[in-house]
């Protein structure tokens, strides 16, 4: 991260859709304000198998995260080995996107919430690198929204100072500035709150595989049912 600073006023920033800022990069934060945008579009059980909660031990401050993907080979990790990714999975998530790209798959959401590491360095599992775009655009965290810009006690700054999209110095809208300055406020005000999005996400778990049990169950016969039944009476008789 880059030393702090207020953005001037003639901050200048055109996105390029090089792709530099998610095709390596570490983890990127998520916020309560994402999982309820998605959970109201009702896509967020296809996010589930890219999320981590993540707690670092030294700090013990909790992290929701969209994991990276390590996709170099460990013994020779150079540009253009094992070009495979996520890209033809598909997410539900809505089409306004960068050029191109399809959008990835849900998976078993159960399963595949982590609570665990992080890959610190790896392509976002929402980047399409072939078409270099974002397969999640229109749905994408608010910390992709306000990027390059952050905010940190009180000051805005600049996440990545190499951005070819600062280099274009072209001017920006009012409009577009004061909503990635907002976008900026909006994650770290809702960092601070990272503690209560737990629960939050464990209910939409839990909503999200009783929906599944019911969609499973509804294509049950009724003898397999039956069955179903017997082993929870027993269950419920221990
Ligand atoms: S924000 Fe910057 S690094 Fe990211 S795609 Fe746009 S120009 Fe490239
Ligand atoms: S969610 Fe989209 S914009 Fe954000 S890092 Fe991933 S690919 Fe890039």
């Amino acid at each position: 991260m880059s030393e702090t600073k207020e953005p001037k006023s003639k901050f200048k920033f055109t996105c390029t859709k090089c792709g530099a800022c998610c095709e390596n990069r570490g983890p990127v934060p998520l916020t309560i304000s994402d999982l309820e945008a998605w959970a109201s579009k009702k896509i967020i059980r296809n996010m589930f198998p890219y999320i981590v909660i993540h707690r670092e031990k030294a700090s013990s401050i909790t992290r929701l995260v969209f994991n990276m993907i390590n996709d170099q080979p460990a013994s020779k990790a150079k540009e253009g080995d094992s070009e495979k990714d996520n890209a033809s999975r598909e997410t539900g998530a809505s089409s306004e996107k960068k050029e191109g790209g399809s959008t990835p798959e849900g998976g078993d959401e159960m399963d595949d919430i982590i609570v665990g590491e992080i890959v610190e360095k790896g392509k976002c599992p929402m980047y399409n690198k072939e078409t270099k775009a974002c397969l999640i655009w229109a749905d994408r965290p608010t910390y992709c929204r306000a990027f390059p810009l952050g905010f940190e006690d009180g000051s805005f700054f600049v996440e990545m100072e190499d951005c070819p999209g600062l280099a274009t110095k072209e001017e920006m809208s009012k409009d577009l500035l004061k909503q990635m300055r907002d976008d900026a406020k909006r994650l770290a005000d809702d960092s601070r709150q990272v503690g209560i999005v737990l629960p939050i996400l464990q209910a939409l778990v839990m909503n999200a595989l009783q929906q599944a049990n019911l969609r499973a169950m509804s294509k049950m016969s009724p003898e397999d049912m039956q069955k179903l039944n017997d082993i929870m009476q027993k269950m419920s008789q221990k």
